[in-house]
């Protein structure tokens, strides 16, 4: 059963960016561009997370989380804020008014997918995957580990990440430019070569020997993971 995430934001660029990327992660996606409309969309059927926006015409994001809070059916939903940068003491707020986390605009999409995995993973263990697999190869989020037509395969931090990270959507092609922001955050400045130089470590770990390859090199473009991998004989 795939989760229900209510996104309240009035800036649509961002609510069309946060919709496209959900749904491609395949929860089911509504959104709103009021407070005081989600308020009341809330009552009616809640979500199973909400991503909520700090400023927001009809009621402020904080006071919306407030009531949301005061009241039984929502005591406990798993409550992303999105602040805008820079103002701690607003942050510090947001979280005590009974937000579970914020992220701070402008912030990567990959970074808030990773939040709304862990949090829906804390409330509803059984909605988000722990294992991902395809073909003869299995990896397991939790223990961290990989394997391939049942042996194990050692992987270093960075190349667990980026298979974990490939392997969510097999078939999209990533740039080194979203791959660097993803898997390595936004914060760090490094080399994109540094990505052919992770994707190569890892394609050797994987394939030792082996003729099928899940890693696809998309030329001029990035690279992705072989949703056909697995699949042809
Ligand atoms: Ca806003």
């Amino acid at each position: 059963m795939t989760a229900r995430i209510l996104i309240v934001e009035d800036e649509e660029p961002l609510t069309l960016l946060l919709r496209y990327n959900l749904e491609a992660e395949g929860y089911e996606v509504e959104t709103s561009a009021r407070g005081d409309e989600a308020e009341i969309r809330l009552k009616e059927s809640p979500p199973d997370l909400l991503v909520l926006d700090w400023m927001l015409p009809g009621m402020s994001g904080i006071e919306l989380c407030r009531r949301l809070r005061a009241r039984a059916a929502t005591e406990r939903m798993p409550i992303i804020m999105l602040t805008a940068r820079g103002e701690e003491s607003e942050r510090v707020r947001g979280l005590s008014t009974g937000a579970d986390d914020y992220i701070v605009k402008p912030f990567s999409v990959p970074e808030l997918l990773a939040r709304i995995r862990s949090l829906l993973r804390r409330a509803r263990p059984e909605r988000v995957a722990s294992v991902l697999g395809a073909g003869d190869l299995e990896l397991n989020r939790e223990k961290k580990r990989v394997s391939r037509a049942g042996r194990e395969v050692h992987l270093g931090p960075t190349e667990f990440r980026l298979l974990e990270f490939l392997m969510q959507s097999p078939g999209r092609v990533y740039t080194r430019e979203q791959l660097l922001d993803g898997v390595w955050g936004r914060e760090i400045y490094i080399d994109e070569r540094t990505v052919d130089v992770h994707v190569g470590r890892l394609r050797r770990a994987l394939n030792r020997g082996r003729a099928s390859d899940p890693i696809r090199t998309v030329r001029g473009a990035g690279y992705s993971f072989d949703e056909r991998f697995g699949k042809t004989a």
